[in-house]
């Protein structure tokens, strides 16, 4: 029965203070090894380490959204690699064109080996090309592996942000990115094997969440419950949930009845078809 082993390297929201920022590592059945979102720092790679992943290994990464909690450690990952792995193919980008014109600046910022960078994806000081961009339009299908393909929808967070569905091994695995709750996530969810969703805040704070783009663990539920995923995942998770997640599972299972549980950082789980 093919599998998909799903660990989380950060699971903190941009003002958490004791979880890693998000980044998220898909091991798919047929080898496809998928980097989601890059954290902040150098989260990816200590993260990674402490469960046998390491930083340089990872071929293709999936952004969704811009946010440097989400998108500013690509620059520690890309310079770990190319410094690891002299001989290794450009590192694979897959994001929006609104996300590359600020990958673009954040690059353009640093001088973390570094050099050129362009629509085409950056080159480091010896001329070598480290990282290839790939922009991305809502529904399209791109190739990941022998049986994974990945496609993105709108996310309600930020000018170009999306969420991602990854299909391998015939199932299919939807990390909803940053966002409010979302018609288009239900969508593209519908009958997924799990559900990585993101919970600011409890219901109570509706109003805060949704101020801040961000969904309530309530809404993550009735989004899990609308798609008829057979498990819910609940990440980006603030400081006060951080020792204690229960209010927020709480929200979450008024809404839906299939397994539910919150991530932390170093979290694996593994889902079959
Ligand atoms: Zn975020
Ligand atoms: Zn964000």
């Amino acid at each position: 029965m093919p599998e998909m082993k799903i660990s989380f390297l950060g699971t903190g929201s941009g003002t958490s203070t004791n979880r890693a920022h998000t980044a998220i590592v898909y091991d798919c059945d047929d080898g496809t090894r998928l980097l989601i979102d890059t954290s902040s720092g150098n989260s990816v790679a200590r993260s990674g380490s402490a469960l046998g992943i390491p930083v340089e290994g990872f071929d293709q990464v999936l952004l969704s959204h811009y946010h440097p909690d989400h998108l500013s450690g690509l620059l520690f990952v890309q310079h770990a690699r190319a410094l690891a792995r002299q001989d290794a193919p450009p590192l694979d980008i897959y994001l929006t064109g609104e996300t590359l014109e600020w990958a673009i600046k954040m690059c353009n910022s640093t001088h973390l080996n570094v050099a050129e960078v362009d629509q085409e994806g950056v080159k480091n000081s010896d001329g070598r090309q480290v990282m290839r961009w790939t922009v991305v339009e809502p529904g399209e299908q791109i190739n990941l592996g022998p049986t994974t393909t990945a496609s993105c929808f709108p996310a309600d967070h930020i000018s170009g942000a999306v969420g991602w569905r990854v299909d391998s091994g015939g199932m299919s695995v939807v990390f909803s990115g940053d966002t409010r709750f979302n018609p288009k996530l239900i969508e593209a969810a519908k009958g997924a094997r799990l559900l990585i969703h993101e919970a600011f805040r409890t219901d109570e704070d509706s109003d805060y969440a949704n101020d801040h783009g961000h969904s309530t663990a309530g809404e993550a539920g009735r989004a899990a419950a609308q798609a008829g995923v057979a498990q819910l995942v609940l990440t980006h998770i603030d400081t006060e949930f951080d020792a204690n997640p229960k209010p927020l599972l709480d929200d979450a299972k008024k809404h839906y009845k299939g397994p539910t549980s919150a991530a932390a950082d170093l979290d694996q789980i593994t889902v079959s078809a």
